[in-house]
């Protein structure tokens, strides 16, 4: 029967010239297509997915997605994706492409979720769209409830697999709720709350546990700050007694440590897993190295 189908299928190529009518249909070999647009979306799509899809990811390992550029074969892919999990205002190149080709069947995650507005801390800077701020995946409690959607759309690209998928959504949640609760209880009671960070990427995870994001740069990591804007940051480190300026792993510690220099401070790395960088690590075991490093250096209690 099956066979006889893709046999009716092939001749109406033949009779029509339907290429690329096939890929359109956003499986590969009985696997749903799914492009995500950088890692915490990739983590996501994989665990949620599991078996029944395939995935590919627009911003390599390793790679800043921020200013991400899509070649002509990544563009390719999401023309064949049954499902494009995005966010958008993040990437300026996967919203425009996302637009023209896919956009019946992409999944926005900033329209899940509440998003807040970039930190005044930045000097409003504004680089992504709406001047809100990107980063939701910071928060375990919205990347929670990004999951759900997540799992319900690729229900809906793939009925056959719906109830796999809203399983798997739903335990990932409680996953996450449980991550959520060690963050709480980790950072409850601490000798500071200010965190001072190279990129402004932490204000949904500062934001839900109480904590000041102070950022040197804004919200783009590559920036280079204003002489004013370091000598504003170097004086709240001083006035907080900050023992620790934050940098990440994706971009250059160089600002971190003048800063660091000149207040009397040491550099650690808090990853705003923007791209994985941890050989066999993941969205789980990032963000628990995160909680270590905010602990000690905040001085919380045990
Ligand atoms: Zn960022």
């Amino acid at each position: 029967m099956r066979i006889r189908v893709i046999a009716a299928l092939l001749a109406l190529c033949v009779t029509t010239g339907c290429a690329g009518r096939a890929a359109a249909s956003g499986f590969s070999a009985g696997r749903l297509n799914v492009v995500t647009a950088f890692y915490p979306l990739r983590f996501l799509a994989d665990r949620i997915g599991g078996d029944s899809v395939r995935v590919t990811d627009l911003t390599k390992p390793g790679a800043e997605p921020h200013d991400v550029e899509l070649n002509p074969r990544q563009v390719g892919h999401i023309v064949d994706a049954g499902v494009v999990v995005y966010l958008k205002g993040f990437q300026p190149a996967v919203d425009q492409a996302v637009a023209q080709e896919a956009k019946d069947r992409a999944l926005d995650v900033a329209s899940t979720v509440a998003l807040l507005p970039l930190s005044t801390s930045t000097d409003g800077e504004k680089e992504t769209a709406h001047g809100m701020d990107p980063h939701v995946w910071l928060d375990p409690v919205r990347y929670a409830t990004i999951a759900d959607a997540v799992g319900a759309r690729l229900g809906q690209a793939d009925p056959a697999h719906a109830a796999d998928y809203t399983a798997r959504a739903a335990a990932l949640h409680a996953e996450l709720d449980g991550l959520d609760r060690e963050f709480a209880a980790g950072l409850e009671t601490c000798q500071r709350r200010e965190i001072v960070t190279s990129h402004s990427a932490f204000n949904y995870l500062a934001t839900r546990y109480r904590l000041t994001q102070v950022g040197i740069t804004g919200i783009s990591p590559e920036a280079e700050p204003a002489p004013r804007r370091l000598a504003a940051v170097a004086a709240e480190a001083r006035r907080t007694g900050t023992t620790t300026i934050f940098f990440e792993t994706l971009v250059s510690p160089k600002v971190a440590e003048t800063l660091a220099r000149e207040v009397g401070a040491r550099t650690a790395v808090l990853d705003p897993l923007e791209g994985l960088t941890e050989p066999g690590g993941d969205y789980f075991s990032v963000m628990r190295a995160n909680l270590a490093a905010l602990t000690t250096a905040l001085g919380c209690a045990p």
